[in-house]
């Protein structure tokens, strides 16, 4: 007979995680918008997030903006934040830079992606790393040049994950067999695009855990309180919308309906998510915290407070 396993002595130890809760927000636009996003900022913090990304444009263009505003998140709040950035608008070289103004900023998460390709040409800039992969490999390389410096907490590096075929992608299975090569060049996690449908979630897991994915696979969630919101992000994502949710958006005859339909369609994905074993949830917020607080408020989510102790989510 075997000694029993440290799992076996100390029970605790299989107990179920708290779940994770992130943000999404996005760099300002002006400084009417700057405004309203510190207020969304402010409001949200009360939730004590595990971390809140900040996305970064495709071309780079909104790069100073994106690096502005997470220095002011490590400076003025007491959130984490994760620093999206993608492979399209900028050179290895310059991407190399711009990790090393992330790391010298305090940040430690990076969410490695490849970015939507020029409307136009369809390719991206001669020059740039062709796939999330391969920024992932960078950033391992710079993390690896600066091994002492982050002693005390290296890069986690998380990923995209796909819930519907990406558009330029042949398959479901493709989209998994490229997660898995983005967990063997060193991601440590993923977060889903947008989802309609209760079972799109599960099916992922179910795909990419029999493929060998065993990264965290965060299901990313949108309130959808405008049919011009939906209609944008289905075409911005490629996701096709729900025709139901579209219908019952169009027929209703005020905001407050409308953010009564797309907040509990928001509880319903997110249910079957955690239903599904979910480890975390994170919030497209669209800057605005109100719907996102009121889906928080539906879901009780178990996470840890401040002190170490499991609480509910407000
Ligand atoms: P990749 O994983 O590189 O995949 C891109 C395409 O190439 C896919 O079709 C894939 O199947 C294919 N592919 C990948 N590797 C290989 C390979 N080795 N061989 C053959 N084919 C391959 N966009 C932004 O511009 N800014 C953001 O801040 C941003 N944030 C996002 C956050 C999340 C959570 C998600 C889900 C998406 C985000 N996007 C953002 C959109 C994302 O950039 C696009 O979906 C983009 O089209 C693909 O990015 P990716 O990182 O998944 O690319």
């Amino acid at each position: 007979m075997s000694p029993p396993s440290l799992m076996d002595t100390h029970p605790n130890l299989s107990d179920a995680a708290p779940v994770a809760l992130s943000y999404e927000l996005f760099p300002p636009r002006s400084p009417a918008a700057a405004e309203t996003l510190w207020t969304t900022i402010r409001e949200l913090e009360t939730t004590s997030p595990d971390y809140v990304s900040v996305t970064y444009g495709a071309s780079g263009s909104n790069r100073d903006t994106a690096v502005e505003l997470i220095n002011r998140l490590v400076v003025e709040t007491t959130l984490r934040p994760l620093a999206h950035l993608t492979c399209v608008g900028n050179t290895p070289q310059e991407l190399a830079a711009i990790i090393g103004q992330l790391l010298d900023a305090g940040v430690r998460g990076i969410l490695a992606l490849r970015g939507d390709l020029p409307k136009d040409s369809g390719a991206p800039i001669a020059g740039s790393l062709r796939y999330a992969q391969d920024l992932i490999e960078l950033i391992r390389r710079v993390e690896q040049r600066r091994s002492a410096m982050l002693c005390a907490g290296k890069i986690a590096v998380g990923v995209a994950a796909y819930p519907t075929r990406h558009p330029e992608s042949p398959s479901e299975a493709h989209d998994v067999e490229v997660l898995l090569a983005k967990q063997r060049s060193g991601a440590d996690f993923a977060i889903t695009q947008v989802f309609f449908h209760t079972a799109q979630y599960a099916d992922l897991l179910t795909r990419a855990r029999r493929a060998g994915v065993t990264i965290p696979i965060i299901p990313g969630v949108m309130p959808l309180t405008s049919v011009r919101r939906v209609t944008r992000l289905g075409e911005l994502a490629g996701v096709e919308p729900a025709p139901e949710l579209m219908a019952r958006l169009a027929a209703a005859d005020s905001d407050s309906e409308r953010r009564r339909i797309g907040v509990s369609a928001t509880i319903d994905l997110a249910n079957a998510a955690l239903d599904a074993g979910a480890p975390g949830l994170h919030i497209y917020t669209f800057n605005e915290h109100q719907s996102a607080l009121e889906v928080l408020d539906k879901l009780a989510l178990p996470r840890h407070s401040r002190n170490g102790l499991l609480a509910d989510a407000k």
